[in-house]
């Protein structure tokens, strides 16, 4: 680590499915970062190639080309289980190999500088913020440590924990994880401070590449932004928009040339993109193209989409969106006119179609698009940053935060019923305890089963953990009390607790791998993999900079003898000698571009020293 380096304030980062984007607070106000490209969000996109491997910008621009290695939407894997028939839809659709690890855990496998690797979801997302990471870095000249990161407000328990995780592999102190529509709301009452009313209803609309979240929020001048309810679809947003595109094209491939294009990944790569770029294109235009060259088998691929057509394809969706504002409504019981503003957060919100329908939803309501959608988010992040790590400012002091839980939590009680301990919306950080009874004579052990969701029948829920307290006193059935108490923390984070009244006896709910965490030996293993590979990619930058410094010494030295040969100011045997010497090093280049650093530089010293000499 360079020693000019201190440390850094705390920042903020967004991770989003598509696209991540991350903010710090200085000088009394947010700052989004921008990136080396001077982009303030940077695609969250992997690649691994035979040489090197790249984050960002770098790995999207060359996915076209490397289809297969090429990770994107690691969010929604992240938290997941393999056998989920969300993960197991959109496996059909990514380009990159998903397979079954152990734990029925998703592992992305790719292949890198020629082997194959598998990564975890978490993994791949830690190198996105470990990107987020350096990017502050960069701009602040410190070390980054702490750090507040994003997640859906509808993220479940083991998705929130798997992004956390995420942040301990990328080498961050994650001081808070904070729902999206919240932190949106942040950003919102900031920059809106004057306008606030002494205690109004804002609705944060957040459609982005993978996810919608509703959230509506009671927010007071002071700063206090009080969670009334969430809601949204942790599957749903523009990459579904654009998959129904990419579907449509395939579809008319096959009608048209009765060849198949999902064979071919470089094909549905290059797809992928130009239905993207026409989508966004519609949003400002009725009607664009899309014109694919050799696009498969020699055959050139060319198609006009209109607004209206893209609107009808994606129809379904854009009514589900609907339906999940109207439902936080129902829930929060609150009146459409009494909410104040529609704050529209994330990209896909700048589609002309569901504006309209939100819009008429709230019978012509004007929406508020005062905050940035992209970056609204991590604006949020910021500055609940800021707060965490003690920066004095009288925005920061009053801010006070009360989000809630997304579902209901229960554990599992005879006949697989689900009993609610705590309903969802409840505001955290919360606790709830209930007295239960042994259902046997002399029952020694009870297995505690905890699961998350709305189903009455605990196994339509989903299931987060399960571990048994022993020890109970013998006693006939009905008379050992076991207590069980839920308790959720500020970053929505669950623990379970069990106590055997008779005796005191208690246990805590481990989640195992088989629900999702990692264990504290994977996360060592997966901090210490990191490290390796991004030290790799420094020795790779390193050596690539010295072989362009070597070829671009070579262009300069072969200017160099052109002008010496027309204006035979060298002496012809010197001529011929520093011909040779380029033409070797050339040579050499050209079957060397993987040689070490040092090497370069040698064959760049001797080069000198070959026009120099007199
Ligand atoms: P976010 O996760 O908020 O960064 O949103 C990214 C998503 O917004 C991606 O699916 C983009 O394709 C989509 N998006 C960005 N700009 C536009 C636009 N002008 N029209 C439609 N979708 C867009």
């Amino acid at each position: 680590m360079e020693s000019r380096r201190t440390e850094a304030p705390a920042i903020g980062i967004d991770l989003g499915t598509t696209y991540s984007c991350v903010a710090v607070w200085k000088h009394g106000r947010v700052e989004i970062i921008p990136n080396e490209q001077g982009n303030r969000t940077t695609p969250s996109t992997v690649a691994f190639t035979d040489v090197e491997r790249l984050i960002g910008e770098g790995a999207k621009n060359q996915v076209a080309m490397n289809p297969a290695n090429t990770i994107f939407d690691a969010k929604r894997l992240i938290g997941r289980r393999f056998s989920d028939p969300k993960v197991q839809d959109d496996m059909k659709l990514w380009p990159f190999k998903v397979k079954n690890g152990s734990g029925d855990k998703p592992k992305i496998v790719v292949s890198y500088k020629g082997q194959k690797k598998k990564f975890l979801a978490e993994e791949v997302s830690s190198m996105i913020l470990g990107k987020m990471k350096e990017t502050a870095e960069a701009y602040l000249g410190k070390v980054v440590k702490d750090a507040v990161i994003t997640v859906p407000a509808y993220f479940d328990d083991s998705q929130r924990q798997a992004t956390k995780d995420a942040g301990t592999i990328a080498g961050l102190n994650v001081l808070h994880i904070i729902n999206e529509p919240t932190a949106a709301a942040i950003a919102y009452g900031l920059a809106n401070k004057p306008n606030i009313s002494q205690k109004m209803n804002v609705l944060v609309f957040d459609l982005g590449g993978g996810t919608l979240d509703v959230s509506i929020l009671a927010i007071t001048k002071e700063g206090t932004f009080d969670v009334k309810v969430v809601g949204g679809d942790t599957h749903l947003g523009g990459e579904d928009f654009d998959n129904c595109m990419v579907d449509y094209c395939v579809r008319e491939f096959k009608r048209k040339w009765k060849k198949d294009l999902t064979k071919n990944p470089k094909a549905l790569g290059r797809l992928r993109v130009a239905c993207e770029n026409a989508k966004r294109i519609l949003s400002s235009t009725t009607q664009t193209s899309i014109d694919l060259d050799y696009l498969h088998e020699g055959t050139d691929f060319s198609m006009k989409f209109t607004r209206a057509k893209f609107e009808e394809m994606n129809m379904d969706s854009f009514d589900k969106c609907i339906k999940i504002v109207e439902n936080c409504l129902n829930d929060a019981k609150i009146e459409k006119s009494s909410v104040a503003e529609i704050v529209l957060v994330g990209g896909s919100t700048r589609i002309p179609k569901v504006q309209q329908m939100l819009r008429e939803l709230f019978d012509g309501k004007e929406l508020c698009k005062s905050v940035n959608p992209d970056e609204a988010v991590a604006y949020g992040a910021a500055v609940l940053a800021a707060k965490l790590s003690g920066i004095k400012d009288n925005n920061l002091q009053s801010l006070l935060l009360l989000d809630v839980t997304p579902l209901s939590l229960g554990v599992e009680t005879t006949g697989n019923e689900m009993n609610v301990l705590i309903p969802r919306n409840t505001t955290i950080p919360t606790k709830a305890e209930k007295i239960f009874y042994t259902n046997e004579d002399n029952q020694y052990c009870v297995k505690i089963k905890v699961y998350q969701g709305e189903r009455a029948r605990s196994t339509d829920n989903h299931l987060l953990g399960e571990f048994k307290i022993s020890g109970i006193p013998a006693a006939p059935k009905g008379v050992a009390q076991i207590k069980e108490s839920l308790e959720i923390d500020a970053n929505g984070i669950l623990t379970v607790t069990a106590e055997i009244l008779s005796t005191g006896k208690k246990d805590k709910l481990v989640i195992s791998n088989k629900n999702g965490r990692l264990s504290k030996e994977e996360i060592d293993k997966m901090v210490k993999d990191g490290e390796k590979y991004r030290l790799q990619d420094q020795e790779y930058k390193k050596r690539m900079d010295a072989y362009n410094a070597l070829e671009v010494f070579l262009y300069h030295m072969k200017n160099r003898i052109k002008e010496y040969t027309i204006k035979k100011s060298v002496q012809p045997k010197r001529l011929k000698k520093m011909e040779n010497a380029i033409a070797d090093t050339t040579k050499w280049l050209e079957k060397n571009q993987v040689a070490p650093v040092e090497e370069f530089g040698r064959r760049k010293v001797f080069l000198e020293s070959v026009f120099a000499s007199p």
